[in-house]
């Protein structure tokens, strides 16, 4: 064995086998980090969770594209199955690429549709989640600053 690089993990993560969520988020680099690490983690306490990171997060499941939908209900599958988690966190971002929207009020109401129409179609299809909550991140270019609001 050729070891290149060697990190430590926290005490007994490798030997769990189950997760506290499944988190859908857009693959933006901009946001990602401090979503998985600031507000699910940190934030909602979330500590265990199995990230799907998608181009515009639910946008290719609520649209039934035919590349992506598929793919995201093997992956949500496959999440739930092998590691149960509870709970399914589905976190949008504002100036999503994916949306190309450029008025900021139209945009933020297609993602709390978007994100709307996602519960219901999640909540019918994956019903091992026991909740399921939606939140949309606001960026503040000026501040470098991001605000999370929740969908309900
Ligand atoms: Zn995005």
């Amino acid at each position: 064995m050729n070891t290149v690089f060697s990190t430590s993990v926290p005490k007994g993560l490798l030997g769990e086998h189950e997760c506290e969520a499944t988190i859908i988020t857009c693959i933006d680099f901009r946001f990602r980090d401090a979503t998985l690490n600031d507000f699910i983690r940190g934030h909602l306490g979330l500590r265990t969770n199995d990230p799907l990171t998608v181009p515009g997060g639910i946008k290719g499941l609520v649209e039934n594209d035919s590349v992506v939908a598929p793919y995201m209900r093997w992956a949500l599958g496959v999440s739930a199955r092998l590691h149960k988690p509870r709970e399914l966190v589905i976190v949008h971002h504002s100036t999503c690429g994916a949306y190309s929207i450029a008025d900021a009020k139209q945009e933020f109401a297609r993602h709390a549709q978007d994100l709307q129409t996602a519960r219901t179609m999640l909540a019918e299809q994956f019903t091992s989640f026991q909740k399921i909550r939606t939140f949309i991140a606001n960026g503040d270019t000026e501040k470098s600053k991001i605000d999370y609001e929740e969908i309900t």
